[in-house]
């Protein structure tokens, strides 16, 4: 297997190669090809990533040799050497997986520099404060990315210097300053690691790939990696390229920019740029750029090079790009170009704008939204007239639409505790880093004091939807004390803030937010999906208001209506809780008959909100006792109540006790055992129906759904009791009422016999919640407090909550599927557990042939772009 090739140069790549060369590395072939000034190059391959790991976390010698054989290469096609006194060769080494992972894993730039290339680089550019600036700047992130030595340890001996020497910005170093801190940062190597800094080339090429490779697995990437899907065996791409140098001097820079604007779709070049600068300088957010229409002034030749090239790129993707330039000593090179990360507005808008403008067809068009990101356009913006009264305190760049109104707090940990115990909370930091992913996740707005729009900060946001107001550097933040001061105020850990990332305004207090509408540019895409998909879209719903908003959404009916959630109503739960403690059968159906107006009133409120469209509604499922108070307090008010004595009721909850309540007394081992309550419920749901149809005209066909079933003869039990009460009530009332009778599949025999279920089961929907509990044998409530074990080791890599386990409870969907069919080939089925609202499940969903997907109102859009997704790949006919 040896003969393997592991890597190439750029020029033997093409965008094609993605799964092989990463996204940076297969884009830097294709602009080769097309012949876009590139520093030359090349990739080791993802598959070297995985033969890394494979072979204990070490490069082979096979791989070492390829790399040294591309570097010869290299060599001739730049006339430069590798650790050469006269003309050194300088590269970066810089991952890049299939799917961009902005600052995820880790880059090494100016490798190749020593105590005599640098000197050579000095008098080759007759600049000798470059050729220590890069060299100080190598040894820093050789020493932070391959050796694990804080960076801020570096930028603490750098302050220093600059201190006594008191100036302010590294640019008012000279060449002998930063040849002085590059010794200084050399002892601080060699005092830290007790050895001296390596001072051969090819060693440092070798240790910066395997750290590149190593990146992979560190803790910011996994996190990031979970949540955008992105699985671990992809592994990354490493790109050893030529360093084209933007801070040679006045007629260099270094910038970043996008075709289109990437807050608000609209076209136009759109970015930033640093003169004399290297690439990081920009990203880190350390010195604040100036916007890219600039260029034209200072160097109108290469600004004109640049929009060329960049609309060439943008048609050849036919997509919105994202660049990374140079300008080493007047001449343009671009570093990067790929698909930029984009907000949900900006999403929606660059792809109907693609359509009009003849470049993508709807269908791809489809494709080039993330649907999770439709999530963003759906959740509150600021009341305006609230807004209108509310004066900002300070303005930042806004980096990142929507509205955020939460309680300050200033560390990413923090973020996540406040969140985990329910508090809505707003980030505020000197800037982000990578390290603070999951704080940045935790927070409902980011505010950074330094960075421009395309900081860490201002991309993680866009890319996770959460808005962002970064850059204002009118804050003094102290983040130890955990205040800032703005606009004349101080703010501390816990007060309220608001921003508003499509203005940059900030605001000292809680502003209202308001709901979304579905219109625009977001109303044309949605059109389009739905033309296209074939799985149809319903909700989880259980109130009318929840069906309102869902219908507002798309929704094409309920798939699931919990009517146990209705239970719990202050009004009801005294007539629920007699129902339960009934000792007889008498008692019971009197305390269900207080109930079976209710419930028919929500019946009828679900009905009208649904105008027309269908509805599943499910007998009652969980465990009783869920409904009964537990402490004795609450017992003793419950019993003086219902007249009964405090030991008698609490005997009755004590009996109701269970030791596996979610594998207990619940489902349809209910009506089983009282027959009373189904045939409430059923009165309910038929007279409900009966009673909308004749005031609206509608023709509702009631879904009556029976949970938990796992043997075709308890379905045919329940449905016996069903058909029996909806039969004499149809005919008491004289009227003509189609219903149907289904089940859940949620237990592993329903699914092994659903051959035999849908005898009698005119429906499935599939649970995949219990599914997933009752075939993984762990359970719903409590497998997050072990799951992130799993996720660690690299057992599991995400939520099977969340994401259908398509191997394992994905096989019993999909033989449950084929047996349902094979009884009863119209059977109609759907899925009603969470996966219903996860875009990679409902793709399952659509291969597999199901009918519909039944989600939350809030992931309706969500649900129905993914199901317009699956079928543009995978076309059902
Ligand atoms: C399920 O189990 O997937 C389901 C939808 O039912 P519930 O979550 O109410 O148990
Ligand atoms: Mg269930």
């Amino acid at each position: 297997m040896e003969n393997k090739k592991y890597v190439y140069l750029f020029s033997e790549g093409d965008a094609s190669m993605r799964n092989l060369l990463g996204g940076k590395g297969a884009n830097l072939a294709e602009m080769t090809k097309l012949g876009i000034p590139v520093p030359e190059g090349f990739t080791i391959s993802t598959e070297a990533c995985t033969k890394y790991y494979e072979d204990g976390e070490k490069l082979s010698e096979g791989i070492i040799e390829e790399i040294k054989v591309a570097l010869a290469k290299m060599e001739e096609e730049t006339g430069k050497q590798f650790g050469n006194k006269e003309n050194p060769l300088l590269v970066s080494v810089r991952s890049g997986a299939r799917a961009s992972m902005p600052g995820m894993m880790d880059t090494v730039l100016n490798l190749g520099l020593n105590d005599e290339t640098v000197e050579g680089l000095a008098t080759l550019t007759n600049n000798a404060r470059f050729a220590y600036d890069s060299y100080r700047r190598f040894i820093q992130m050789f020493s932070d990315v391959v050796m694990g030595l804080e960076k801020s340890k570096f930028e603490r001996i750098l302050d220093e210097v600059k201190d006594k020497k008191g100036v302010k910005y590294d640019t008012e170093l000279d060449a002998n300053d930063l040849k002085e801190i590059t010794k200084m940062f050399k002892d601080f190597y060699k005092e830290q690691l007790g050895k001296d800094f390596p001072q051969n080339p090819t060693d440092q090429l070798i240790e910066a790939v395997s750290a590149v490779f190593r990146s992979w697995n560190n803790p910011r990437a996994i996190v990031y990696r979970r949540l955008n899907d992105i699985p671990a065996e992809w592994g990354t791409a490493v790109n050893v390229q030529r360093m084209a140098f933007g801070n040679m001097g006045e007629n260099c820079g270094t910038g970043v920019a996008f075709t289109r604007n990437p807050s608000t779709g609209e076209k136009g070049i759109y970015g930033e740029y640093l003169i004399n600068a290297q690439g990081e300088d920009v990203v880190a957010g350390i010195r604040t750029p100036q916007p890219i229409t600039q260029l034209e002034n200072d160097m109108p030749e290469i600004y004109k090079q640049f929009m060329e090239i960049a609309s060439n790129l943008e048609n050849h993707y036919r997509d919105m790009q994202d660049m990374e330039f140079t300008i080493e000593q007047g001449k343009l090179y671009f570093l990067q170009t790929r698909n930029g990360k984009r907000t949900a507005q900006a999403a929606l808008r660059i792809a109907v704008d693609l359509v009009e403008e003849g470049l993508l067809t709807k269908e791809e068009a489809l494709l080039k939204v993330e649907p999770k990101q439709l999530d963003t356009l759906l959740h509150p913006m600021f009341d305006v007239a609230e807004l209108k009264k509310a004066t900002p305190i300070g303005k930042g760049l806004p980096a990142s639409p929507g509205a955020a109104c939460g309680k300050v707090v200033f560390s990413a940990e923090e973020a996540k505790e406040w969140k985990e115990r329910g508090e809505k909370v707003v980030l505020v930091r000197l800037e982000t880093t990578p390290e603070d992913i999951e704080g940045m996740v935790a927070a409902e707005g980011i505010l950074t004091v330094r960075g421009g729009m395309t900081s860490h900060a201002a991309v993680v946001a866009r890319g996770m939807g959460t808005c962002c107001v970064s850059g204002c550097g009118d804050i003094k933040i102290d983040e130890e004390a955990k205040v800032f001061e703005l606009g004349g105020k101080t703010y501390k850990e816990g007060d309220f803030i608001s921003l508003d990332g499509s203005t940059g305004n900030i605001y000292g207090e809680a502003i209202k937010t308001v709901e979304p509408e579905i219109s625009g540019d977001f109303g044309t895409f949605m059109a389009w999906a739905d033309e296209i998909r074939a799985l149809k879209v319903r909700t989880n719903a259980d109130t009318p208001r929840d069906t309102a908003q869902a219908v507002k959404f798309g929704a094409e009916g309920i798939g699931l209506c919990r009517t146990e959630h209705m239970f719990f109503d202050e009004n009801r739960i005294p007539a629920v809780r007699e129902m339960i403690v009934a000792k007889n059968e008498e008692q019971r159906r009197k305390a269900l008959d207080k109930l079976l107006p209710m419930q028919r009133e929500d019946f009828i409120g679900i009905y009208e909100a649904l105008e027309g469209r269908p509805a599943t509604i499910r007998l009652l499922d969980p465990p009783l006792h869920e409904f009964l108070p537990h402490d004795d307090e609450d017992i003793k008010t419950l019993a003086s109540d219902m007249g009964l004595s405090f030991e008698e009721l609490k005997e009755t909850v004590e009996s109701l006790q269970e030791f596996n309540p979610m594998m207990g007394h619940r489902g349809c081992r209910l009506a089983v055992s009282y027959p009373e309550i189904a045939e409430m419920q059923t009165t309910a749901i038929i007279e409900a129906a009966i009673d909308v149809n004749r005031r609206k005209g509608y023709n509702i066909v009631p879904e009556i759904m029976v949970p938990l079933v796992g043997e075709v003869k308890e379905l045919k039990y329940v449905k016996d009791i069903i058909t029996k009460t909806a039969d004499a009530i149809i005919e008491r009332e004289g009227v003509e009422l189609k219903y149907m009778v289904g089940t859940m599949i949620e237990i592993p025999r329903a699914a092994l016999t659903a051959d035999q279920v849908a005898q009698e089961a005119e429906f499935f929907s599939f649970g995949t919640n219990d599914l997933t509990q009752m075939t993984f044998g762990f359970s719903r409530d409590d497998a997050a407090k072990f799951l992130k074990y799993y996720y660690d080791n690299g057992i599991y890599e995400s939520d099977p909550f969340q994401r259908l386990d398509q191997t394992g409870v994905g096989k019993l969907v999909k033989m449950a599927a084929e047996l349902g069919k094979s009884t009863r080939p119209n059977i109609k089925l759907g899925i009603c557990g969470e996966h219903g609202g996860d875009p990679a499940s409902i793709e399952f969903c659509h291969n597999t042939g199901l009918n519909y997907v039944s989600c939350s109102p809030f992931r309706v859009p969500i649900a129905r772009l993914a199901a317009a997704q699956a079928q543009v790949k995978n076309p059902r006919k």
